[in-house]
């Protein structure tokens, strides 16, 4: 019944402990160029300018990668990536870092094929051998979201993926985050659905503001170890729930029964702080 479930990580500080994008730049002496472009553009082209400043530097997309690999990944969250997978569970990332970065760390830590997709912006290595990366959206027909920066609106890819799956296929949803742009995606979950903020970071803040906008059940969470844990119960739970709907539907179905068990009206049994 874990086939049921769809969970959709945000990448960096959810998935990875450090955010990518900073991890590069200060790892590969990118922090006085950054700073100095840093109010001339948007994020998105900025990250493109600095892989620019890499490659006159000589740094190779090679060096680049090498740099990846150093960014931790706690034990716990490459398990229960695994569990969750081997179980069934549908497993995506949608992030504003990009393709190279993300696939090259998952890779590193042997997870990367436990995901169906990384949605996030896309990176390619030009004929100088450079890597450039793009936005996730076409600039050409932007997204008509006022909360979410151009390049990518987290919001709309959950809305593409809700619309792509049938109401016979549907899928309970977890969201786990931490950033500002999180919080357009966990306005698009349903009730049944779960979104997991860290504590104390944007997306937390943001749920706590706007309580009535979120249709979803919150679990928070502070560390990788507290977030694997609770990942993994609610994947029990979710599973256990949908069996006993399968079981009902089949005793309705087939056998006439005139009352569902009464364990099938019990709310989810879930632990979270
Ligand atoms: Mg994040
Ligand atoms: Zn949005």
């Amino acid at each position: 019944m874990a086939g049921k479930i769809l969970i959709i990580l945000d990448f960096d500080r959810t998935l990875i402990e450090d955010d990518s994008d900073r991890w590069v730049l200060t790892n590969m002496g990118l922090t006085n160029p950054f700073y100095q472009l840093q109010s001339t553009l948007p994020w998105n082209s900025l990250m493109d300018r600095m892989l620019e400043e890499l490659h006159l530097q000589g740094k190779t997309v090679n060096d680049i990668a090498v740099c990846l690999q150093q960014v931790p990944l706690h034990t716990r969250m490459i398990e229960v990536t695994k569990t969750a997978h081997a179980l069934g569970c549908d497993l995506k990332v949608v992030s504003d870092s990009n393709a190279f970065y993300i696939r090259t760390i998952l890779e590193h830590y042997g997870i990367y094929n436990c995901f169906s997709e990384i949605i996030t912006n896309p990176t390619v290595v030009d004929d100088r051998g450079r890597l450039r990366i793009f936005p996730y959206h076409d600039m050409a027909s932007p997204h008509s979201c006022d909360h979410c920066p151009p390049n990518l609106c987290k919001g709309s890819v959950i809305e593409q993926i809700q619309s792509s799956i049938s109401e016979s296929q549907r899928k309970r949803l977890i969201y786990v985050g931490d950033g500002r742009n999180d919080f357009c995606p966990t306005l698009k979950l349903e009730a049944g659905d779960f979104v997991m903020p860290r504590m104390n970071f944007p997306l937390f803040d943001c749920i706590l503001n706007n309580p009535t906008l979120v249709k979803a059940k919150v679990h928070k969470w502070s560390n990788w170890e507290e977030l694997a844990t609770i990942l993994h119960e609610l994947i029990n739970n979710i599973s256990n729930e949908e069996e006993i709907k399968c079981l009902t539907g089949y005793q309705l179905n087939s056998l006439e029964c005139k009352e569902a068990p009464e364990s099938a009206n019990e709310p989810l049994n879930v632990v979270t702080d």
